[in-house]
């Protein structure tokens, strides 16, 4: 079976890990500091707006506790989401009200916001679809004031819109590093804060509630000691994961570039069909991750059962939340549309030039 997403993981990151091993301190350490200091420098920010996670979801829900959202505050979120991004407003009692997306594109635009907005919106949610950014920018500038934004970026660890990373629009932005990813450390993720103080503030609600160094680092007579502020719980990356994350950085332009090979062979071939719909060409001021490729086609069904029994595994990516949770009286029609036409083809580093051919293949024997 050709899989749909693999991770690329090889000498290199055993090399890595290895020395963790041999220098007998695998918890939270250097190795951390480091990922989040290379992390800071790729998003063009200091260390101290960012924080190593176990996964990304880890940091939807403590971006959304930071954000303020108290019971009954509604936070916008588009239908075509992943749904830990919707759980999130849930842990913290919040109204989630879904709004539609761009039919090809699969990002909400600023319209589709701001149909939704009411006094009691708190924040917004955004994805970048495929690692393609949303009009992040226009959608920042056009929303009332005191509305945060939420840039799920796990899609898109590479993209930038106007050379810029989205981040630079959101007041909260979370990457992924799980195994599905365009580079993975098996689970991680990263949380960037555009406030310091909500970055010590994670920090801390991270790890326990907990204030003062304890340990080695301390230099208190009593180094075991500590104080508990506020409550908190424990979720932080480990060395191991970091020093896999390290390596898996300096390849991601490498990643992506081959990616995009990918991506433009299936755009050449796939166009010759003129059943299928293909992803809308990318702007000239955005540059993608290209972590999805989509299809949309009437006969999704019947094609993907076909590549499957072709040994192709394909899937859809996401399905709407406002079907999943308990919105069903919510009409969003692009979202519906998209629901039953879109299907995502296999794209990730391991697929050799033979595959993608192989791939479009039969894809065209189908429509024959
Ligand atoms: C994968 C993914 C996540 C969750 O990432 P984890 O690290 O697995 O928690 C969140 N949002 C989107 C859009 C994703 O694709």
């Amino acid at each position: 079976m050709i899989n749909i997403f693999e991770p690329q993981l090889a000498y290199d990151e055993l090399e890595a890990i290895r020395e963790v091993f041999q220098s007998k301190w695998i918890g939270r350490g250097k190795r951390v500091a480091e990922f989040e200091s290379a992390w800071a420098k790729h998003l063009h920010t200091t260390p101290n707006h960012v924080i190593a996670l176990p996964c990304a979801t880890d940091g939807l829900f403590e971006a959304m506790s930071l954000c303020g959202v108290w019971p009954g505050d509604e936070v916008i979120i588009p239908s075509i989401h992943f749904s830990g991004a919707l759980t999130a407003i849930l842990e913290q009692d919040g109204e989630p009200v879904f709004c539609d997306v761009d039919e090809r594109t699969l990002n909400a635009r600023l319209s589709d916001i701001l149909k939704k907005v009411t006094k009691k919106t708190r924040a917004v949610v955004l994805n970048n679809y495929g690692g393609v950014p949303c009009d992040i920018d226009k959608i920042r500038a056009g929303l009332p004031e005191g509305i945060k934004i939420i840039d799920d970026a796990a899609n898109s660890p590479a993209s930038l819109l106007l050379d810029k990373p989205t981040s630079e629009w959101a007041d909260y932005s979370v990457y992924s590093f799980d195994a599905m990813k365009v580079i993975s450390t098996g689970d991680g993720g990263m949380l960037y804060c555009r406030s310091s103080r909500d970055a010590q503030l994670a920090r801390q609600e991270l790890y326990l509630g907990q204030s003062s160094t304890t340990g080695y680092d301390s230099h208190k007579a009593r180094w075991w000691e500590f104080e508990i502020d506020f409550p908190g719980r424990r979720a932080i990356m480990n060395d191991v994961t970091s020093a896999i994350g390290l390596v898996q950085l300096k390849k991601l332009q490498y990643y992506v570039d081959r990616r995009k090979k990918i991506w433009d062979k299936y755009n050449e071939r796939l166009s010759e069909i003129d059943e299928l719909l293909l992803p809308p060409p990318i702007p000239n001021h955005i540059k993608s991750s290209y972590y999805l490729y989509w299809i949309q086609t009437p006969k999704r069904d019947k094609l993907a059962q076909y590549l499957k029994d072709n040994g192709i595994y394909t899937t859809f990516r996401y399905y709407p939340l406002h079907l999943a949770w308990r919105h069903k009286l919510v009409k969003l029609p692009n979202s519906e549309n998209i629901n039953a036409t879109t299907l995502n083809l296999p794209l990730h580093c391991g697929l050799s030039d033979e595959q993608v051919d192989y791939i479009c293949d039969k894809v065209k024997q189908f429509y024959d």
